[in-house]
């Protein structure tokens, strides 16, 4: 199959690029480099199958080969990065979709809408399912990203009633994983980096605020399935892993499985509108796409932590 997927550059992406290759499909990969690295894919240049087009997603993009299917991965992810510009991160979630949609269109390709938990907002049900409607301030600094995700989700069911387009909609939960940029303040890198180098390890509020954290290969497992599920489950389906754990608790799990000498320096202040729990039901996807991840904690942060290694040389 001839496949498309944009901000495959980027963490997630660049997993998902390498394992549609290793199942034998030609990747167009498209980004924009904004939060991607072409390091997270230069190990892919070589296989014929492989191509990289440096592209932005506001703008159209027009292919002459023909396309199968298109997941749509391009936006900047982290909350440091998407409100860096903030009018832009609403773009990709419109422009960039409709552009997109649009070329899945002209192919007839099968569209996957990368969404977030982020659509729950600071959720007052728990654990969150997919019929859970969200609490999110649409006024607020993570409004952009938030809100830009939940247009997004809405112009793919829009084009499947308008023009039958066969849609898929996930919303993937924080997952984390080799290849996680370094400098984009998530809670995993940042943690592993100061533990790495015995520096303190900051954690905002009083670290009772809650995460529930997905290794990459599964979560890249569950896209694919997702992708090839029946015709009619459009979702929107919950992907990610439901092991709650406050933000307290990984920083002690990171640090002792660092060896560090780190130590925990608490802020007191939550950054603003942050969820305070966020854990997935992920029943539909157990269902219907016979799927659950298979990775603990422990073991992901070890292998991440290998990683964090070899890139930092140390
Ligand atoms: P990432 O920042 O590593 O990847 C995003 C990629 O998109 C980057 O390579 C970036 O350069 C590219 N990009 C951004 N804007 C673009 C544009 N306008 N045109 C072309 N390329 C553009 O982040 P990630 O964690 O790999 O996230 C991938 C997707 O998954 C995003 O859509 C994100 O919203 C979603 N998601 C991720 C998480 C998570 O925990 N990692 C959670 C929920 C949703
Ligand atoms: N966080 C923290 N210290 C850090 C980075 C993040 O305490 O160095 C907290 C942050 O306030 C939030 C949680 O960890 O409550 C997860 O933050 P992240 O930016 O990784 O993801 P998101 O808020 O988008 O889930």
């Amino acid at each position: 199959m001839n496949i498309l997927i944009t901000g495959g550059a980027g963490f997630i992406g660049s997993h998902l690029c390498e394992k549609l290759l290793a199942d034998n499909n030609r990747i167009f990969c498209v980004d924009n480099l904004f939060t991607g690295s072409y390091d997270n894919i230069r190990h892919l240049e070589s296989n014929q199958n492989f191509k990289f087009i440096e592209h932005d997603i506001i703008e159209p993009l027009f292919l002459d080969e023909k396309i199968d299917q298109v997941y749509n991965l391009a936006c900047p992810a982290s909350p440091i990065h998407y409100q860096e510009n903030p009018v832009r991160t609403i773009k990709a979630n419109t422009i960039g979709v409709i552009n997109m949609l649009g070329l899945a269109r002209r192919h007839n390709a099968r569209f996957l809408q990368a969404s977030t938990s982020e659509v729950y907002g600071d959720p007052d049900v728990h654990p969150q399912v997919e019929s859970y409607r969200g609490n999110v301030n649409t006024i607020g600094p993570r409004a952009c990203y938030d809100e830009g995700k939940r247009v997004s989700e809405t112009l793919c069911f829009d084009y499947r009633r308008m023009h039958g387009m066969e849609i898929k909609v996930i919303r993937i939960f924080n997952t984390y994983g080799p290849r996680m940029a370094f400098e984009d303040g998530r809670v995993i890198s940042n943690f592993i980096l100061n533990a790495l180098k015995d520096e303190n390890l900051l954690i905002d509020g009083d670290g009772s605020q809650t995460r529930s954290f997905c290794y990459v290969d599964d979560l890249v497992d569950s896209i694919t399935k997702m992708m090839n599920s029946d015709i009619d489950f459009t979702g929107p389906v919950n992907l990610g892993n439901p092991n709650e754990f406050t933000i307290k608790e990984l920083a002690k799990k990171v640090i002792e499985l660092t060896n560090s000498k780190s130590q925990l320096i608490f802020n007191g202040e939550f950054r603003e509108d942050d969820p305070m729990q966020r854990q997935p039901d992920i029943s539909l996807a157990k269902k219907v796409l016979d799927w659950e991840p298979k990775i603990e904690l422990e073991e992901g942060l070890i292998k991440t932590i290998e990683n964090f290694k070899i890139r930092l040389k140390i």
